[in-house]
C-alpha cells in the first residue's frame, strides 16, 4: 500500500452529520480521537514544572478524551528567546524522538525528584499512559513579533527570512514527531501596546507583516516544502481577518492558493480572534440588546460559519479548530457552527489564579474583607461550574451559573467528574491552603476537573443521534440564563 506523504494527507473521518453538527474522527499516527473534542493546553515552558505534575496527577484519574496542545514558542529552545522557564527540562526534548516519549520521560523526572509529590505513596503506573494526539501550535505571533521589533525582518530580507522560520519549524516538529501542527502565520490584532505606537519602523513592520499578502506568502513556503519534503505532518492553516468579508476572502485565497500549488493543508484553525466585547456590533451584525456572552457567541458561531459554508460548497469535509478562544461557555454554540476541535487556555488560567494570600482566606471571610479594605490583593483560583455530570445528565442545581467560572472560596456546586467523585470539595480547599506542593496539587486537581467539562460536553454532542435529539436537550436545559443565551445564539 503507498501511503500518502505530504501533500494531501488525511487525518479527519466525517462519520455524520446532526444538522450543522459533525461527529467524526481524527486518526494520526495510530492515535485516535473522537471529534468535536477538546485539547488541553500545556506549554512545557511556559507551565514550568507544574506541567509535569499536570501529567504525573491526571494518570491518577485519568479516563479524558482530551488531545494535547503545545506551543513551540515556548519549547524551540534554539528560537532567538532563549528558554525563560523550565530550560533544563525542555533542553532534553532533541534526545527524544516521539513527543510521547517526552512526556514519559517528564513524569519520571518529576517522581523522581524531591522534594515534590503531595501525595503520600504515589506509584506510577505506566498502563494508565495518557496517548493523546499532540497538536503543536506556532506561537509565531510571538516570533515574527520579536524578529519585526529587533529589526530581523524588514521588507528588504523577508524572504530569506520566512523561508529559515518555516523550515526551521518543520525540522522541529518533525524531529519530534507532532502529530499535527498550525502553520506559520502573523495576526495583527491586539498586537501594538500603547508604548509601541511611537516606534514607527515597528508599527509599518507589524502592518506589512500582518497583511493578508505576507501570510499568504507564508502559506505558500509552507505548502513548498509539503512539496519539497513529504513530511508526514498534518498541517493546519491558520485563518484570521477583521470582519466577515475578510474571513470569507481569506479562506477562499487559501482553497485558490492550495489549487494552484497543487496541495493541500489537512484542515484549518481559525485563530487570533482577540476580545470578542471590543468587536464592532454592526459589522458583525449583533442583534441590539444582546449580552455580553450572546455577543461572543455570535461573533465566534459567524466566524466559524463562514469558514464552513466556503468548504461546504466544495464538498470539503476538513476539519475547523478553534485556536485559544473556545471558553466552556461558547463550546456548543462554536460546535453547531460546524467546528471539529478546540482548545483554550482558561481552564488552565483560571485554575492557576490563586496568589499565596488567598490560601489565607478561604476559610476565613474576616481576614479576606480586611485584605480587601487594605487594598491587598487576593485571587482566587476558580473552578468551572459543570453543566453535565460524568453519566452526561444536566446537573440542574447548578443552572445558575452553568459553565461559569467561580472563585474556590465561594464554590459549592454539584459536580461528578472523576475528580470530583475521589476529593470532596473540603479537602480540595484544604488542599490549596496547604503547602506549597498541596496547593500546586490542588490546582491541577482544578484544572483537571474544569477540562473534564469540556469532554463532557463534546462526548454528549456525539451522543446525539439527530437534529431532534439536539434541540430537544437545548430545550429540555433548566430555565436559566445559560439556557435564554443558548436559545438565543442557537435557535433565533
Ligand atoms: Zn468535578
Amino acid at each position: 500500500m503507498v501511503i500518502l506523504r505530504g501533500c494531501d494527507l488525511k487525518m479527519y473521518k466525517l462519520i455524520r452529520k446532526n444538522g450543522s453538527i459533525r461527529i467524526g474522527v481524527i486518526q494520526i499516527n495510530g492515535k485516535s480521537a473522537e471529534a468535536p473534542c477538546f485539547f488541553a493546553t500545556s506549554d512545557f515552558g511556559g507551565g514550568g514544572t507544574n506541567v509535569s505534575r499536570l501529567l504525573v496527577y491526571s494518570d491518577i484519574f485519568i479516563n479524558t478524551n482530551s488531545q494535547l496542545l503545545m506551543n513551540y514558542y515556548y519549547l524551540d529552545i534554539n528560537s532567538d528567546l532563549s528558554p525563560r522557564f523550565d530550560t533544563k527540562l525542555v533542553k532534553e526534548i532533541l534526545k527524544f524522538k516521539d513527543i510521547n516519549q517526552f512526556i514519559q520521560h517528564i513524569k519520571k523526572t518529576y517522581l523522581f525528584s524531591e522534594p515534590k509529590k503531595a501525595i503520600v505513596n504515589f506509584k506510577y503506573d505506566g498502563s494508565k499512559e495518557w496517548r493523546p494526539v499532540v497538536l503543536l501550535d506556532s506561537g509565531s505571533g510571538n516570533i515574527l513579533r520579536g524578529k519585526i521589533k529587533r529589526k530581523e525582518i524588514t521588507h528588504e530580507n523577508y524572504k530569506a527570512e520566512y523561508q529559515k522560520i518555516v523550515k526551521e519549524y518543520f525540522d522541529f516538529s518533525i524531529l519530534n514527531k507532532f502529530d499535527m501542527i498550525i502553520a506559520i502565520d502573523f495576526a495583527g490584532k491586539n498586537t501594538l501596546k500603547a508604548g509601541e505606537k511611537n516606534d514607527q519602523d515597528y508599527v509599518a513592520g507589524v502592518v506589512e507583516f500582518s497583511s493578508n499578502e505576507r501570510n499568504l506568502e507564508l502559506l505558500k513556503l509552507t505548502l513548498d516544502f509539503m512539496k519539497d519534503n513529504k513530511p508526514n505532518m498534518h498541517v493546519l492553516a491558520p485563518i484570521h481577518g477583521n470582519s466577515p468579508d475578510e474571513y470569507e476572502k481569506y479562506i477562499k485565497d487559501i482553497l485558490e492558493l492550495e489549487r494552484k500549488e497543487n496541495c493541500k493543508f489537512s484542515g484549518f484553525a481559525i485563530g487570533g480572534l482577540g476580545n470578542p466585547n471590543k468587536i464592532n456590533k454592526d459589522i458583525w451584525a449583533i442583534p441590539e440588546g444582546s449580552n455580553a456572552k450572546v455577543k461572543a457567541a455570535l461573533y465566534l458561531m459567524k466566524i466559524s460559519s463562514i469558514v464552513r459554508a466556503s468548504l461546504d460548497d466544495l464538498n470539503d469535509d476538513r476539519p475547523i479548530h478553534i485556536l485559544g478562544s473556545a471558553s466552556p461557555y461558547n463550546l456548543i454554540p462554536l460546535i453547531f457552527a460546524g467546528c471539529d476541535t478546540f482548545d483554550c487556555h482558561s481552564a488552565w488560567r483560571r485554575s492557576s489564579d490563586g496568589n499565596e494570600r488567598s490560601k489565607e482566606c478561604v476559610f476565613d471571610k474576616i481576614q479576606f474583607e480586611k485584605y480587601d479594605l487594605e487594598g491587598v490583593t487576593v485571587s482566587f483560583s476558580k473552578l468551572l461550574v459543570p453543566l453535565l455530570n460524568s453519566n452526561l445528565d444536566v446537573i440542574e442545581e447548578n443552572k445558575e451559573k452553568f459553565l461559569e467560572f467561580v472563585n474556590i472560596n465561594n464554590y459549592e456546586y454539584q459536580c461528578g467528574c472523576a475528580i470530583c467523585k475521589n476529593i470532596k470539595l473540603d479537602e480540595l480547599k484544604k488542599l490549596y491552603c496547604g503547602n506549597k506542593e498541596e496547593n500546586y496539587y490542588a490546582k491541577i486537581l482544578i484544572y483537571l476537573h474544569n477540562i473534564l467539562q469540556y469532554d463532557y460536553i463534546c462526548e454528549k454532542m456525539r451522543s446525539l443521534s439527530n437534529e431532534n435529539e439536539f434541540k430537544n436537550f437545548i430545550e429540555s436545559l433548566p430555565e436559566s440564563q445559560f439556557k435564554e443565551n443558548m436559545m438565543r445564539v442557537l435557535f433565533s
